[in-house]
């Protein structure tokens, strides 16, 4: 074979558009198996240690919500990107000595799991002169919050107080739950437990309707359950490999 080698820029961007086109079919016929409209469900990109090209490619393809789970990482992505009509999402876990520098970029922090969090966050927000979308990450794991150290999220008897602080807060705006599905649980019923618990917080403040559940693995119980933002990283992106 002769001729030219292929251009590695523009095989990212193929094998991006093909993966994000079968995501987004995916959603489509996990909402129509449930009566429900795809686009009442918002596909959140996450980003993680893939490149800012990444994000720009993704964003000619009209991707706008980008999930980002480190605040170094999230910070130099942000920046890098700004010329662009972007919302971060930020669904780490969160130092609370980092709170205020993530609400200068993050126009959403899914992960708010504890009290300790909302006075940096609120702090941030109103020095940046703009709300910020809080969700109260929930843990959903029936053995209790900590028992796996690797999902964090309030312990479902805390988030109705914890929503209230949020909601109180100054330059907070509570719009929901979010939640990963335990390991070695069935997703459906991690994910029935999180709708109710978005019942309750709704009762709090009516505008507070997001139910931010499903990866790539889980998304179509997420959408039957009735998530309303899915966070997909491998499906679109491919495997993440570590960066320096
Ligand atoms: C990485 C990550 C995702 C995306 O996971 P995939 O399985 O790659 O789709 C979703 N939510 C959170 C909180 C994450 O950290």
């Amino acid at each position: 074979m002769t001729g030219a080698a292929p251009d590695p820029a523009a095989c990212r961007r193929t094998e991006i558009a093909d993966n994000l086109a079968r995501v987004r079919q995916r959603i489509a016929a996990a909402s129509a198996d449930v009566g429900r409209e795809p686009d009442e469900v918002t596909l959140t990109v996450v980003t993680k240690f893939f490149p800012a090209s990444d994000v720009r490619i993704l964003a000619e393809l009209g991707v706008r919500d980008l999930g980002e789970n480190r605040h170094q990482e999230a910070l130099a992505k942000a920046e890098d990107l700004r010329d662009l009509d972007l919302r971060w999402h930020f669904v780490g876990n969160l130092q609370s000595n980092k709170a205020a520098a993530v609400a200068a970029y993050a126009d959403v922090v899914e992960s708010v799991d504890r009290p300790k969090l909302v006075n940096g966050l609120s702090g941030g927000a109103r020095e940046r002169g703009a709300d910020l979308d809080c969700l109260i990450q929930v843990n959903l794991d029936p053995s209790g919050a900590g028992a796996d150290p690797t999902r964090s999220g309030a312990a479902p008897a805390d988030v109705v107080p914890l929503a209230e602080r949020v909601t109180a807060a100054e330059g907070l705006r509570l719009r929901g739950v979010m939640a990963v599905a335990p390991l070695g649980e069935d997703p459906a019923a991690a994910f029935g437990a999180l709708v109710e618990m978005a019942q309750q917080v709704r009762r709090i403040d009516p505008s507070a309707t997001w139910v931010s559940a499903g990866m790539s693995g889980d998304l179509e119980v997420a959408i039957r359950s009735g998530a309303t933002h899915v966070r997909i990283g491998s499906a679109v992106l491919g495997r993440r490999r570590a960066i320096k």
